[in-house]
């Protein structure tokens, strides 16, 4: 466990948002490289680790990328306007410090807005939009800015270290999909140790958070017999959201994606859900299924590639999901590992 834990920590603490993924790719490989047989990296930016056997062929996907934001305009005051990468709530984004990934190194800043005292009744009322919002580096006018290395397309992640709460459980920015990326690791590190006869293709995608496109790229290079996304999914189990909107819950094992976005992003083909119950009964590891309204994976886009890829999504229940502040059980990354590797293990029974 403490080995999953510095792991995070550090997948955490290291930053990547969407088309920037270099940092990630680069300790990805590093941390995968023992257990495969080749690593590449294809022109987009995903990075292939592929374990060489026979059919069927797998493929395990976990995005890289994190939401962020991207300078857009500096002004004459040398305030920083941005775009959002991602899809950000407004609200999580007013009040918070963040880094400035420049080509001179990362610089820190603030993301400013309108103080409550010089608010109307009415405005106070009312949620800052991003829009509302810059970002102070302390910068005097727009030439200083430039000196400290801030111009457009200069990207920027929020600053929040990874934190230990009670019970295995944690705390950190970009769990999803860093919390993915671990699994998935783990998951190889697993096979690693096994005779396993299929082939393997654990990819790190780009550009997961602005529509799902390094897994499109990568699953028409590959073309696996099945697919599996690493990932995250909206835990319902704590203040101010109902059981019927997310049943799922934190230490109660994995999650198996049944459907996703109301059915419009995926459903997962019977024989898969299939295969993962009864995979999950043989090993003992308690699943929970996962039939949700809102968000989707990069299993959407595998899924539609060439003729048809069958694929669902293994997830770790997560609070707070597109926060820097989202909370998750260790032990539940854990157990998902096992059902990847244990996944793996028998998918040439059903394929
Ligand atoms: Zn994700």
């Amino acid at each position: 466990m403490e080995q999953l834990n510095e792991m995070l920590k550090r997948f955490s603490n290291t930053h990547g948002v969407s088309g920037y993924e270099g940092n990630i790719r680069q300790l990805l490989e590093e941390k995968i490289k023992p257990y495969v047989d080749e690593v590449r990296t294809d022109k987009l930016g995903n990075l292939m680790a592929i374990r060489k056997g026979g059919h069927p062929s797998v493929m395990i996907a976990a995005h890289m990328d994190e939401i962020g934001l991207m300078c857009k305009y500096v002004d004459e005051k040398g305030f920083v306007h941005f775009v959002k990468l991602g899809g950000w709530f407004d609200q999580t984004l007013h009040s918070q410090r963040v880094i400035l990934h420049t080509e001179n190194g990362d610089i820190y800043g603030v993301i400013g807005a309108k103080p409550p005292h010089a608010m109307k009744e009415d405005e106070r009322k009312k949620p800052v939009k991003a829009e509302d919002m810059f970002i102070d580096i302390g910068a005097k006018d727009q030439k200083d800015a430039e000196r400290l290395g801030v111009i457009p397309g200069t990207t920027v992640t929020l600053d929040r270290q990874y934190a230990s709460l009670g019970n295995n459980r944690v705390t950190g920015k970009c769990f999803d999909d860093r919390a993915g990326i671990v699994m998935m690791i783990e998951a190889m590190r697993l096979i690693h140790e096994r005779n396993i006869e299929a082939t393997v293709y654990a990819v790190g995608t780009v550009q997961e958070e602005v529509g799902l496109k390094g897994a499109r790229t990568s699953a028409f290079g590959l073309n696996p017999s099945v697919a599996l996304v690493s990932e995250v999914t909206v835990a319902g189990d704590h203040p101010g959201i109902e059981k019927k909107q997310s049943a799922i819950e934190l230490s109660k094992g994995p999650s198996i994606t049944i459907l996703d976005a109301g059915g419009r992003g995926l459903i997962a083909t019977e024989n898969v859900i299939k295969w993962l119950k009864e995979t999950a009964k043989e090993y003992n590891i308690d699943i929970q299924p996962d039939v949700a309204e809102g968000g989707t994976t990069d299993a959407t886009a595998i899924h539609l590639t060439k003729c048809g890829i069958p694929s669902s999504v293994i997830s770790i229940p997560s609070r707070y999901i597109h926060s820097p502040v989202e909370v998750l059980d260790l032990e539940d990354l854990k157990k998902g590992a096992q059902l990847l590797a244990r996944a793996v293990e028998t998918v040439s029974k059903h394929f």
